[in-house]
């Protein structure tokens, strides 16, 4: 166990390739992990094509979704619930934020830190094991860790790192939703799918889900949303027009935006009523979008943004999988497309066509498992 089988990204036009990398001796605060499942997101497949030439940094070790098994540890020996990290314990972890600087410290932001690079956004010098594409992971002493449940299928607890545990937090950041709340979810991506699936738990009077295509939206089937609204076949002021119907004329009183595009910032704004909320995770373009300012302040409306999530975050979102996985027939979002490391380029296009709602990649798999095979 010397080496590691890793992917890393060193030049965007050749692409991420697979390399035997030295797993090092752990530093004091470390622990190797032997990553179980890594999920692909639209992050990845932007950092891949050379999207993120700022925030991302060449050479690096690709992915930042994923669980693993314990395999050794330098110091460490408890979880930050207090339970004990073992010998083959499933964990996941937080990124490494610094505790030190004016965001950790003084603003109390962590996921804004000042200090810190991601996991999967590089650099990763000498080879540096900071990426769940890969056999093994190291994961550094700033980083906290939290136990799973051996229960909950790793492909879930991985898609659970990025995309749950940012609704999580994104939850605490605005007031909690009411059992009178009309709620509209914009984008049917993991993200979007998770925040709907929050806001049927935490008891919304209704939850709109507006997405696509039409066979995306079949998971959501037995949720028992409100309404459903494919973009692909109704237009922006059908929409409204449900939705305002449906509210008394006033419009939603969460918004949450996990779409992504320009386009859905608007469309949010569009539906929310007087003073409601506005929740948003999913923009991610380079275009400026306008916005009625007056129109805002007149309508009291409370635009909120939200980045990553800390531990705690993390700590719900797996509380959450394990009693509503089942209810919300999650494991439907990991159970289409999986790959070995050999295959990562493959991984990206089907997340980049939109294909595969979240593939997965067994690092340590020649034939990864088909559906049913790991349970
Ligand atoms: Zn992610
Ligand atoms: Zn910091």
């Amino acid at each position: 166990m010397n080496l590691s089988r890793t992917v890393v990204l060193t030049d965007y036009a050749a692409g991420p390739s697979v390399v035997d990398l030295r797993v090092p001796d752990l530093q004091p605060g470390e622990i190797l992990v032997e990553v179980s499942a890594a999920t692909v997101c639209g992050t990845d497949v932007h950092i891949a094509a050379g999207n993120f030439p700022q925030l991302a940094t060449l050479p690096l070790v690709m992915g930042h979704e994923g669980t693993g098994r314990v395999v050794a540890t330098n110091g460490r020996s408890v979880d930050v619930n207090g339970r004990d990290l073992t010998l083959g314990s499933s964990i996941v972890w937080a990124h490494p934020w610094c505790g030190h600087c004016f965001s950790c410290a003084i603003a109390e932001e962590p996921t804004i830190c000042e200090n810190t690079a991601g996991y999967g956004w590089g650099p990763s010098p000498e080879g540096r094991l900071n990426g769940t594409f890969s056999e093994f992971f190291i994961v550094s002493p700033e980083s906290k860790v939290l136990r799973v449940s051996d229960r909950l299928d790793p492909a879930l607890v991985s898609s659970a790192t990025c995309a749950l545990r940012t609704v999580m937090h994104a939850m605490t950041r605005i007031p909690r939703i009411r059992f009178s709340d009309q709620v509209v979810v914009l984008g049917s991506g993991p993200v979007g799918l998770y925040a709907a699936a929050v806001a049927v738990a935490s008891g919304a009077a209704g939850v709109h889900m507006i997405g696509g295509p039409k066979e995306r939206l079949t998971i959501t089937d037995e949720w028992g949303l409100a309404t459903c609204f494919d973009i692909f076949s109704s237009t922006h002021d059908e929409r409204r027009a449900e939705i305002l119907d449906r509210t008394v004329g006033r419009g939603a009183d969460v918004v949450i935006e996990c779409a992504g595009p320009a386009v859905a910032f608007n469309e949010g704004l569009d539906v929310l009523r007087r003073g409601g909320s506005y929740l948003v995770l999913g923009q991610a373009h380079r275009e400026t979008v306008s916005v009625n300012t007056t129109g805002l302040k007149v309508r009291q409306q409370n635009v909120v943004t939200s980045l990553s999530a800390e531990i705690v975050h993390f700590h719900e979102a797996m509380s959450f999988l394990e009693r509503y996985a089942d209810r919300f027939q999650l494991a439907q979002m990991v159970e289409s497309h999986h790959f070995n490391l050999d295959h990562v380029s493959d991984a990206l296009a089907v997340m980049r066509s939109g294909e595969a709602m979240k593939p997965v990649i067994y690092p340590t798999y020649n034939n990864p498992p088909r559906k049913g095979d790991l349970s």
